[in-house]
């Protein structure tokens, strides 16, 4: 199919975009790298009279790195944030998640700001922002503001976005010093979204022992997982293989999947716990590994 006809916008500044926003409302969509919309589009799920084109927007496309902040622009594609140095310093987690997103063709058009607005409760980039605690910058007609990542998701699908906001900027925090990330999933064929997905971002005091611990998981409910009672567990001690069996199995107990067509819940929180445990014990050599 095709999509229904639909004025193109193509605004060159975060400013000319929120009032496009603000004067369609709800007769307008963004389109970013087009990979969610595009298809919605093509299927007649989504029929906006409007489509305003982020692509021209230079602002949005920076990956900058300061001391005490990683910023990624809305529109920086999951390619281009791979390749970036300061990602894969800064933010672990996010550089080993990255290759896991569907195909190469959709890593190259597929944005970091389309996946965390799009909020699909599978994907990876909305699960990283909550682990790694990201702030969201947000831009609309009264300015900007910033979000949480743990308020930012309400739904699978659903955020706390308003009709005439658009995501501008992934804030983060720089991974301090002795720090190993690990991310794994399981999907029915490669590319695919996972059924399940886990990842990991571990930093050591410098005497062998837990000083932060980072964990999602994608694909067990509603919105981005984060599984802070198995972090709980393993700061403060100095892992052994009994600590991460422990840890994944908190992890493990502290999802509520439901059952779907492609897997049952039994099934999910199964996957998920293997997963913890893999991806904890990857971190934990990557961070270790840090020191020697
Ligand atoms: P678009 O498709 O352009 O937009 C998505 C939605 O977000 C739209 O509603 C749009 O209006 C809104 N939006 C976009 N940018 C902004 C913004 N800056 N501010 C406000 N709203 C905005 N994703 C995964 O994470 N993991 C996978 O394994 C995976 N597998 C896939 C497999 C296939 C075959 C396909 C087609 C897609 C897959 N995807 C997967 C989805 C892909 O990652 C999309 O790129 C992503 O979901 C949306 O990013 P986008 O830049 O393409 O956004």
């Amino acid at each position: 199919m095709k999509p229904v006809d639909f004025d193109l916008h193509q605004p060159t500044t975060v400013a000319e975009a929120t009032a496009l926003l603000a004067k369609y409302g709800d007769e307008s969509k963004v389109l970013a790298g087009g990979q969610s919309l595009i298809p919605l589009l093509n299927f007649r799920l989504a029929r906006p009279e409007h489509l305003i084109d982020l692509g021209r927007i230079a602002s949005l496309t920076t990956v900058h790195r300061t001391a005490d902040e990683l910023s990624i622009g809305a529109m920086v594609t999951y390619d281009r944030a791979h390749q970036s140095t300061a990602v894969r310093e800064a933010a672990p987690l996010l550089a080993e998640a990255l290759p896991h997103i569907a195909h190469r063709a959709i890593r190259a058009r597929g944005t970091v700001g389309g996946s965390v607005a799009h909020a699909d409760p599978a994907a990876e980039m909305p699960a990283v922002t909550r682990a790694l605690d990201a702030v969201l910058v947000v831009a609309g007609p009264q300015g900007r503001r910033e979000i949480d990542a743990s308020e930012f998701f309400l739904a699978n699908l659903v955020t706390v976005l308003r009709d005439d906001e658009l995501l501008v900027e992934i804030r983060l925090k720089p991974a301090p010093a002795r720090t190993g990330a690990a991310f794994d999933e399981v999907a029915r064929r490669r590319g695919d979204f996972a059924l399940v997905g886990a990842g990991a971002q571990i930093t050591l005091a410098a005497d062998g022992t837990v000083e932060q611990a980072r964990i999602c998981i994608t694909g067990v409910e509603r919105t981005p997982h984060r599984a802070t009672e198995a972090e709980s567990l393993l700061v403060g001690s100095r892992p052994d293989v009994r600590t991460i069996e422990a840890a994944a199995a908190r992890a493990q107990a502290g999802v509520e999947p439901t059952g779907d067509l492609h897997a049952t819940a039994d099934y999910r929180r199964d996957v998920a716990g293997a997963l913890v445990e893999r991806v904890v014990t990857e971190a934990l050599d990557r961070a270790a590994q840090t020191m020697s």
